[in-house]
């Protein structure tokens, strides 16, 4: 009856042959706690010979909850002492990364869950209130053995043919919420967060590019961006011989914004800088930045009648006709066409009958004609690269106050990266 149950805990406890229940201790208001110890004997991690018992010291870890209820594995690990004079190991204790890696607080298996659960994008207080264990010792097991994923998941890195490069906002701290920047690098073809450095100067990606070798460099052939000058020289640096794509959901972005200060200038100049939320041209501002084709009749109405009411010079009217020309320039099949009028639209921008925010617009787009060009070569798009930073965002909202880049970047590779998952099972982390 008694050999009965202590195979039945075996069992239940699940840790193998090699591993005793020593016993389970049933408080009140704690979690169960399972004391365990290795049966076998080791030789010394030296020499290989015998050793000889030098005394024990207990390891609590947290584990996976049993039947409702948090569960602490105590470990009682022995201490060896080699007796072998010319050995140069003096002690050692036991050791099974089946149960724990070295100095871990929480059980492999548990580990193995709680990354699985941030990879699936649960907060670490989530992870941790369903193991009943503390938040900084979820983290950690996260970050080690995420980190171990992503290590070994170089796969992960292989065949990228498109590179695209984006800054973003990781966290902002101190007293002025200042923004601290970080850069995301995309595997554009395949919507793959590859990595994430800090900063968003050139140099940091351009670290990250060099370090990978030359022959996973070869076969980058697109480099998309947004039009900025670090991620330009990043690439004309680092991957000299792929082609420049200027991304077109930025270029967009950038003609929108000319939209915006128009609108703004005019509508100061108009209303002698006293502009309300009634005026004409305030209420224009978000059917001006939306797609010409998603505007009902009813507010293409609207529009020209509040354009005609507050837009006296049309220089409204003029940079809304720029952002469209512009969008029509990515729907154009030909590319010898496209670029045709592209060069057309900037130099056409940059005419003095236009306002100063469009020439600057026009200069822009001369500036980079060859990577806007270069789009309509391989209809590789930063809109992955939005993707991820979304997914980037989403993260950084369920981990308030987190700010630890390394912890950051490791928690949002697991949710975004999409790594293989199933190298989880079979690594140890160091
Ligand atoms: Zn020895």
């Amino acid at each position: 009856m008694r050999l009965d149950a202590i195979r039945a805990l075996h069992a239940v406890v699940g840790l193998g042959a090699g591993v005793a229940v020593t016993e389970v201790s049933d408080r009140r208001d704690g979690p169960l706690s399972v004391g365990i110890e290795l049966v076998r004997r080791p030789c010394c991690e030296g020499c290989g010979g015998p050793v000889w018992a030098h005394g024990s010291a207990k390891v609590k870890l947290a584990d996976l909850p049993a039947f409702g209820r948090p569960v602490r594995l105590v470990w009682n690990k022995r201490r060896w002492r080699c007796p072998h004079s010319g050995c140069g190991v003096c002690t050692f204790t036991d050791q099974e990364p089946g149960i724990a890696p070295r100095r871990a607080r929480m059980a492999s298996r548990a580990a193995r869950h709680a990354t699985r659960r941030a990879g699936a994008g649960r907060t670490i207080s989530e992870i941790a209130a369903g193991l009943g264990a503390g938040w900084h010792t979820v983290m950690a097991a996260v970050h080690r053995w995420g980190g171990a994923l992503l290590e070994a998941d170089m796969a992960r890195l292989e065949e990228v043919t498109a590179l695209g490069l984006d800054e973003i906002v990781l966290f902002r701290r101190g007293r002025y919420r200042e923004k601290h920047w970080g850069t995301t690098i995309v595997d554009t073809r395949r919507g793959k967060l590859l990595d994430i450095v800090p900063g968003r100067s050139a140099q940091g990606a351009t670290r990250w590019i060099e370090a990978r070798s030359p022959r996973r460099r070869r076969r980058v052939r697109w480099g998309v961006m947004d039009l900025s000058g670090p991620y330009r020289k990043t690439f004309t640096d680092a991957l000299p011989r792929a082609r420049q794509i200027a991304d077109p959901f930025h270029v967009i972005k950038l003609a929108n914004s000319a939209i915006d200060d128009v609108r703004r200038r005019v509508q100061n100049e108009t209303t002698g800088g006293r502009g309300t939320k009634h005026d004409p041209l305030y209420r224009t501002r978000r059917l001006l930045l939306t797609a010409a084709e998603r505007v009902t009749d009813k507010g293409r109405h609207k529009l020209r009648g509040l354009l005609a009411a507050g837009d006296p010079h049309s220089e409204v009217r003029d940079a809304w006709h720029a952002k469209e020309t512009l969008r029509g320039v990515y729907r154009i099949p030909s590319r010898a066409l496209a670029a045709e009028t592209l060069d057309e639209l900037a130099r056409d921008l940059q005419d003095d009958t236009f306002s100063p925010e469009l020439n600057k617009l026009g200069r822009t787009l001369a500036a980079w004609r060859t990577q806007n060009a270069n789009w309509h070569r391989s209809h590789v798009t930063n809109g992955p690269t939005e993707a991820a930073n979304n997914l980037a965002k989403l993260i950084k909202r369920v981990s308030f106050g987190n700010a630890n880049f390394d912890h950051y970047r490791t928690r949002v590779l697991l949710y975004a990266g999409k790594p293989d998952w199933t190298l989880l099972d079979t690594l140890t982390p160091r």
